[in-house]
This record gives structure tokens, C-alpha cells and sequence, in this order.
């Protein structure tokens, strides 16, 4: 896996339900194709020529280092860190990155700073053994490997992803659920109660739309589309005591 270095790492997000992030590899080899925001945007500002160079992920290989100096400068300021936003923390099939991101978490939760994770890949088990306070979590919008296929071509399977994260909930660490970004029925017919079944093990779910996509556009119902499968969502975390949060914008 190729490296590069990075003057910082720390930084604060914009978005709704974050406080500070980390970072720590540029490019993700699960090269979805929604399409991917972090990847849009390093095109963009030229960090990424093109998918094909996206998807060959290059790890910081000084974050440790830099951790140990902006921690002692921030932690006074930071509630949570989430790994990652615009890559991913246990990249399937490179465990260089989820060697670093465990070190990064370990160095975090040893300042008192609690960690929310967030994946495509495999959780690994050794994750019960840091803070109770943090929080982990994957990202599942199917059950069809097929979908699944199609648009996170190198992100775990759908049944592996979930496995991983049942392991961690039995060992009694909070766990969590993005269902984000859901497909549209012009993108795959699928029931959703089947998708929340399959998780209904966990502590918190985010719903949210699907943005930036030219099917989604061409798609004409998709707000009462969206409106109803949030109410889903609602009912669902509502009959079993699971804290919800419906993302901006994905109830109209
Ligand atoms: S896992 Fe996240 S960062 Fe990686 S390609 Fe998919 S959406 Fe982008």
C-alpha cells in the first residue's frame, strides 16, 4: 500500500450529527458508485485524478505522530472523533489501515476522548477492548450481494459487515446503523423492514436519502418515496426502544 505524510489531522466537521474527525488514508478501495462524496470532492481539489487512482488507497503513514501533537492541544475542545468522513477506518482487505486506525483510537480514548466509527469493512473484535464509551458502526442500505456488487464493489459483504457488528453488540459495546444512502426502488426493489431486521440489534439508526445521483433525480416519486420509508424507520426504532436520528432533508 503506497503512504504519504500529512501536516494535520484533527479537524472539525460541518456535518449534522458530527464533532471531530480523523482521516487517515487518502482514497478508499471500496470505490462506490452512489457516487461517492469524499471522492467528488478529492477530484475536485485534484487529490484524486480519477476513480481508478481513488480506489488505490494511500495511507498517512505519520498520523501517530500527529495525533500525539494535536491532542494534547485539542482535547480540552473535542467531545467525540469520528473515523472516518471521507475514507474508511477498516478498509476490506487492508489491514494496514485498520492497524492505524486502532492505534489512532487507542491514543484517543487514552486522552479521554471517545471514538464513533464508522465502516464499509469488517469490525474487528479487538474493538471491545477499548472505551465502552465508543461507538461502532457500518453502513448497510441492501441485503442483496448483488447491489452490493454493483455499487460498493470492494466494501465487505452484506452478511460479513453485519456479523462483525452483532460480535461486537454481544460483547456489550454500543453499535450503530447508517442507512444511508438509500436506493430508490429504480435502483433496487428491496423491503426495508428486511434491511432493519437484519440489524435490529443495535442501539442507534440514521436514515437518509440518497443525494447527488442522476437515477435519483430521474426518479419522480422519491420524496413520498422517502417520506414513507422514514416513517419505516420510525416505527421500527419506536417498537423496539432503538434511538433514530432521519437526516436532513430526507423527510419533506
Ligand atoms: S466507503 Fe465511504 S469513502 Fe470509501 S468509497 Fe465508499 S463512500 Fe467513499
Amino acid at each position: 500500500m503506497d503512504a504519504i505524510t500529512r501536516k494535520t489531522m484533527l479537524y472539525k466537521t460541518g456535518v449534522e450529527y458530527g464533532d471531530y474527525t480523523l482521516n487517515h488514508v487518502l482514497g478508499c478501495s471500496h470505490g462506490c458508485l452512489y457516487p461517492c462524496y469524499a471522492f467528488l470532492m478529492a477530484k475536485r481539489f485534484g487529490k484524486a485524478a480519477n476513480y481508478e487512482e481513488w480506489c488505490k488507497p494511500k495511507l498517512v503513514s505519520n498520523t501517530l505522530e500527529i495525533l500525539d501533537r494535536e491532542i494534547p492541544r485539542l482535547k480540552a475542545k473535542i467531545e467525540s472523533v469520528q473515523l472516518c468522513f471521507t475514507t474508511d477506518p477498516f478498509m476490506y482487505g487492508y489491514d494496514e489501515v485498520g492497524t492505524m486506525s486502532m492505534a489512532a483510537i487507542q491514543k484517543l480514548n487514552a486522552a479521554g476522548i471517545r471514538c464513533t466509527v464508522l465502516t464499509k469493512g469488517l469490525l474487528p473484535i479487538e474493538l471491545a477492548k477499548q472505551s465502552d464509551k465508543n461507538e461502532y458502526g457500518i453502513t448497510l442500505i441492501s441485503l442483496n450481494e448483488d447491489y452490493r456488487k454493483r455499487i460498493e464493489p470492494g466494501a465487505a459483504p452484506y452478511a460479513e459487515r453485519i456479523a462483525a457488528l452483532k460480535a461486537l453488540s454481544d460483547r456489550g459495546c454500543k453499535t450503530w446503523v447508517s442507512v444511508e444512502p438509500y436506493p430508490t426502488p429504480n435502483l433496487i426493489q428491496q423491503d426495508l423492514n428486511a434491511v432493519l431486521e437484519a440489524v435490529s440489534f443495535a442501539n442507534r439508526i440514521i436514515f437518509g436519502r440518497t443525494n447527488y445521483s442522476k437515477e435519483i433525480s430521474a426518479y419522480t416519486k422519491h420524496k413520498a418515496f422517502y417520506n414513507k420509508q422514514a416513517g419505516i424507520v420510525i416505527r421500527f426504532c419506536n417498537e423496539r426502544g432503538i434511538a433514530y436520528h432521519i437526516k436532513n432533508g430526507t423527510m419533506t
